[in-house]
């Protein structure tokens, strides 16, 4: 089932190769935003990213925001639980900076997870930006990114 209460994570560790197939979100996504869901497990408060699925924007204006159809999102999530994940989050792309947009705001009120924004503007560069956040106790925090 969907964790409902999770805690503030101290960290999320991301595999390289999971790391590499988000850029490749972002990139190919670009000048929309790319988007999709982060599975794996919670360890000593740390977020352990085990698999990522990019899920399609739905969204009416995907230059802005992203919108994951929830009977796509359900169908992913009892396939990851299947496998003996847990839903940990979200990640998607920003074309401009890799901060929470308002909109994003508010829904990380509602999904007080892991939300990882990437920035997809410099798609050619190597190493584009990649941020870590949660909202959480009424504020939002970054949440520091590891990549093993
Ligand atoms: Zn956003």
């Amino acid at each position: 089932m969907l964790a409902m209460f999770l805690p503030l994570f101290k960290e999320v560790v991301l595999a390289k190769n999971l790391h590499r197939k988000m850029l490749e979100v972002a990139r190919n996504s670009y000048p929309l935003e790319g988007c999709g869901i982060l599975f794996g497990h919670i360890d000593n408060n740390k977020a352990i990213i085990r698999d990522v699925i990019e899920t399609e924007n739905s969204a009416d204006n995907p230059t802005v925001r992203f919108y994951i159809d929830p009977e796509l999102f359900y169908t992913i999530l009892i396939s990851a639980e299947e496998s003996g994940l847990e839903f940990l989050g979200i990640f998607h792309s920003h074309p401009t900076q890799p901060n929470p947009s308002n909109w994003d705001l508010e829904y990380m009120k509602l999904h007080q997870n892991v939300w990882i924004i990437i920035q997809s503007l410099n798609r050619e560069e190597k190493k584009l930006k990649m941020k870590a956040f949660q909202w959480y106790n009424k504020k939002l925090f970054d949440v520091k990114l590891k990549i093993t």
